[in-house]
């Protein structure tokens, strides 16, 4: 068998991880229910900051906490893309909105 997210190795790794991070999405930067379980869309999820697949490294350097959610929005976007995507996707964008359009009315 293929070691995936469901695995035990999969979760003691998940389980490290928050054991040592700050409870803050690396994604979105909103707060993380630890004690959810991982298939709960608030739940915390083991993120590769730099996608396995973009020659990412399955190492603690390349790790962070992350919400389910945000996990799967960002799907095997870059680092540098990752969290702005998943900000946007959120309504989180820091960004102005753009003001009104002028309809050239009045
Ligand atoms: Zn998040």
């Amino acid at each position: 068998m293929t070691e995936r997210g469901g695995t035990r190795a999969g979760a003691k790794r998940r389980q490290d991880l928050i054991n040592r991070s700050l409870p803050i999405c690396w994604l979105c930067d909103q707060p993380i229910d630890t004690t959810l379980p991982g298939t709960h869309p608030q739940g915390a999820h083991r993120h590769h900051k730099q996608p396995i697949v973009l020659g990412g490294t399955d190492t603690q350097a390349n790790e962070a906490l992350v919400h389910a959610r945000c996990n799967l929005t960002a799907g095997d976007l870059p680092a540098e893309h990752s969290q702005a995507f998943v900000k946007q996707r959120l309504g989180l964008t820091t960004t102005p909105q753009p003001q009104t359009r002028d309809w050239g009315i009045g």
